[in-house]
């Protein structure tokens, strides 16, 4: 009996703690933060307290909490569930922390994880890839890091970053050398108070407005040799590089399918609810067929959401390969249902759901980032397309036919 859905304890626990804190301390502040576009400090550092940010998902050894990659999408879901917006805010660090983890060096992981891990104090960190000239073709960048003594100097603007410019620490991504190609691309980290990087236009949004996104710029931005990821104090490359790490994002994309899924839920449980108490023609809605079978619609594909989530996360846990491109599959799913679900959400609830009396206009705003970031859902699709033609396989064969 080698498949088992089962939760442990431990995963049962932490579930039933994130959704009170999703119910308790998120929900009653969602629609203040979504009105404001303010960063929800507060609700931010009292997750970090009590051990259901980021800093639960990273790696004992600098600090963090640990969390096998099944229960961390668990987590995800119930602080979506919560509130789509904060939850960006609460685990946004993750990826710039997850960059690290990937890239750094010993000494960085030590460095830098250690410092996001703090229970006393809440540090939060960045992630600058996409650029206004660069999204989807993100290895077309365009930020330059010129060597200097000691270091390098970064000159170029990141789009669209998600804690960029409020964040305590900073990944960059930047070229050594354009005419290398994808192979010149490194990764940095820059503290807070570097004078050479300031936030430029904070972006206002459609939907996470709880979470801040921003421009980064970089003029003549020194980073010291120490600061440049993978590579340790003699220069020399310790790590898989920059491309080796963008590789591994297939491996993180079950925890932003989880997100996803969280938000249809919160919209499924909604509709479902106010479905049993509204009347129409002498009976609740719900029991009109129309609406009771696209209940049922939305039920079965946020479950199978989570089926993909979970056998990513799964596989991630396992070190098994993602051969199939089963983590885009995951988050290119997740992303449509919560757009499907929340749509319907608003149908169900007719009129009621196209205000903002009720909380199903803002689930429809905050899904449609699902199918934009971290790889649009064209690009998942470019992604699983290559892995089922066997391009991928043959596309790292070549590679590694000229590497020998
Ligand atoms: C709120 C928010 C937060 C973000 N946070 C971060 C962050 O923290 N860090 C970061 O680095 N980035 C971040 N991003 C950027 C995000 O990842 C990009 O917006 C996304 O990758 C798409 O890039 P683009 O917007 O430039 O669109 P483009 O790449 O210009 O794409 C436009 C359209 O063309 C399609 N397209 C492009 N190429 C192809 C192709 N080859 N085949 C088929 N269709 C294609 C796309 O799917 C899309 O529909 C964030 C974006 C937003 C909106």
């Amino acid at each position: 009996m080698a498949l088992d859905f089962s939760l442990t304890s431990e995963q049962e626990e932490i579930r039933a703690l994130v959704r009170e804190f999703a119910v308790k301390e998120m929900r009653p502040r969602a629609d203040h933060h979504d009105e404001h576009e303010e960063t929800p400090w507060e609700v931010m550092r009292k997750a970090h307290e009590i051990g259901i940010g980021p800093a639960a998902m990273f790696p004992t050894e600098y600090g963090g909490g640990g969390l096998d990659r099944v229960t961390e999408l668990i987590l995800s879901e119930e602080l979506s569930f919560g509130d789509a917006g904060m939850a960006v805010s609460i685990l946004a660090s993750g990826l710039a922390g997850a960059g690290i983890i990937a890239m750094g060096t010993e000494e960085q992981k030590q460095r830098y994880i250690f410092r996001l891990c703090d229970p006393k104090d809440l540090r939060i960190a960045a992630m600058g890839l996409t650029e206004p000239d660069s999204g989807s073709d993100s290895l077309s960048l365009r930020t330059t890091a010129t060597r200097v003594d000691g270091g390098y100097l970064l000159n170029g603007t990141k789009q669209f970053c998600t804690n960029g410019g409020i964040a305590d620490l900073q990944v960059v991504f930047a070229t050594t050398d354009r005419s290398a190609g994808p192979a010149g691309i490194t990764g940095f980290v820059i503290e807070k108070d570097n004078p050479g990087m300031r936030q430029g236009r904070k972006e206002r949004k459609l939907g996470v407005r709880a979470s801040h996104t921003a421009q980064v710029i970089l003029e003549d931005c020194f980073v010291p040799d120490e600061a440049r990821l993978g590579f340790d104090r003699d220069g020399k490359a310790t790590g898989p590089g920059a491309i080796g790490a963008m590789l591994m994002l297939e491996a993180t994309r079950p925890a932003i399918a989880a997100g996803a899924i969280g938000i249809a839920r919160a919209a499924f449980e909604f509709a479902r609810d106010y479905s049993l108490e509204r009347e129409q023609f002498g009976k609740p809605i719900a029991k009109h067929e129309a609406i009771a079978f696209k209940l049922a619609d939305m039920a079965t594909e946020i479950d199978a959401a989570r089926l993909l989530a979970w056998r990513a996360g799964w596989m991630a846990e396992q070190g098994i390969p993602m051969a199939r491109g089963e983590g885009s599959m995951a988050k290119l799913f997740a992303g449509d249902v919560a757009m499907r679900v929340t749509v319907d959400a608003v149908q169900v609830l007719g009129g009621y759901g196209y205000i903002k009396e009720y909380p199903v206009e803002r689930f429809m705003r905050d899904a449609k980032i699902y199918q934009i970031w971290e790889g649009t859902a064209e690009i998942q699709r470019l992604v699983i397309s290559r892995y089922v033609l066997g391009e991928r396989r043959a596309a790292g064969r070549a590679r590694l036919a000229q590497a020998s």
